[in-house]
C-alpha cells in the first residue's frame, strides 16, 4: 500500500451473464463489511453494465466501462464515448488494457486520448501499462513501463484523479506472476515516473498490480508496498474469489 486509497477492479472482459450480477449482489453486503477503506468497482461487458448499475446502485459497488472511444459522440458503430459511460452512471473507465492494445492496435497516444476523454467526462481513467515476455527477458521492463507512463498520462491529470493498473502481459489469464521483488521494482519505478508528470498527485494515486491475481496470491502481492489494490481478471468472474481477494488487503 502507499498513500493512495485501495482500489479493485473487477474486469469480467467479454464473459459473464446477467447471473453474475446476481453472484455478486449475493457478496456485496460482505464486501461492504469488509475493514477496507477503499473502491470496488466492476467493469461488465457493456451489455450488462446497464443492468449493473440499477442492481447495485444502493452498494458500495461502482461500475466501470472496459474501454471508451476518444470522442465525445458522432458515427462510430459500435463504441462507447467516456460521456456514454457518465450518463449510465459509471464511476471508473479502464483503458489502454494490453488486449486492447494487442488486437485493436491502441498505441501509447490511443491511450492519452482516451484518458484525456475520461477526464473530460468526470471519470476516473484506469490507465493500464505492462511490459511483454520478450521486454522482460531483455531486461526493458522499467525502461517501457516508464515510457508507458510518460505516453499515457495526460497534463489533465495533473488536477483530476486517475488510477494505474501495472499488468505484465505475460502474467495475464497465464497463472505466472512476477516475483514479488519484481513487481514491488515496478511499482516503485511507476511511482517515480509519475511524480515527473503529476508532481506529488503520484502519491495519492492507486497503482494495482494485474495479472493473475487470485486467492492463493492476493495476501502477498497486496502486501507489497506502493501496491494499492488489485485490476481482476479470471478471478473477478466468481464473486467469492474477488471478494477473499479484497478481503486480503488489510
Ligand atoms: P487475469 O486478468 O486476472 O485473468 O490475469 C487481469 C486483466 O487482464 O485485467
Amino acid at each position: 500500500m502507499s498513500n493512495a486509497k485501495p482500489l479493485f477492479v473487477g474486469n469480467w472482459k467479454m464473459n459473464g451473464f446477467r447471473a453474475n450480477l446476481t453472484e455478486i449482489l449475493n457478496v456485496e453486503e460482505s464486501i461492504a463489511k469488509t475493514p477496507f477503506h477503499g473502491d470496488v468497482v466492476i467493469c461488465p461487458p457493456a451489455t450488462l453494465a446497464a443492468l449493473a448499475v440499477d442492481a447495485l446502485k444502493k452498494s458500495v459497488i461502482q461500475i466501470g466501462g472496459q474501454d471508451c472511444h476518444a470522442e465525445e459522440a458522432g458515427a462510430f458503430t459500435g463504441d462507447i464515448s467516456a460521456e456514454k459511460w457518465k450518463d449510465l452512471g459509471a464511476g471508473y473507465v479502464i483503458v489502454g488494457h494490453s488486449e486492447r492494445r494487442a488486437y485493436y492496435q491502441e498505441d501509447n497516444k490511443a491511450v492519452k486520448a482516451k484518458s484525456k476523454a475520461v477526464l473530460r467526462a468526470g471519470l476516473v481513467p484506469i490507465i493500464c501499462i505492462g511490459e511483454s515476455l520478450e521486454e522482460r527477458k531483455a531486461g526493458k521492463t522499467l525502461e517501457i513501463i516508464s515510457a508507458q507512463i510518460d505516453g499515457c498520462i495526460p497534463d489533465e491529470a495533473q488536477s483530476a484523479p486517475i488510477a494505474v493498473g501495472y499488468e505484465p502481459v505475460w502474467a495475464i489469464g497465464s497463472g505466472l506472476t512476477p516475483t514479488l521483488e519484481e513487481i514491488s521494482e515496478a511499482h516503485k519505478v511507476i511511482r517515480e515516473a509519475l511524480h515527473k508528470k503529476i508532481g506529488d498527485k503520484a502519491d495519492l494515486t492507486p497503482i494495482v498490480y494485474g495479472g493473475s491475481l487470485k486467492p492463493s496470491n492476493a495476501k502477498e502481492i497486496l502486501a507489497i508496498l506502493g501496491v494499492d489494490g488489485g485490476l481482476v481478471g479470471g478471478a473477478s468472474l466468481k464473486a467469492v474469489d474477488f471478494l477473499e481477494i479484497i478481503r486480503a488487503c488489510d
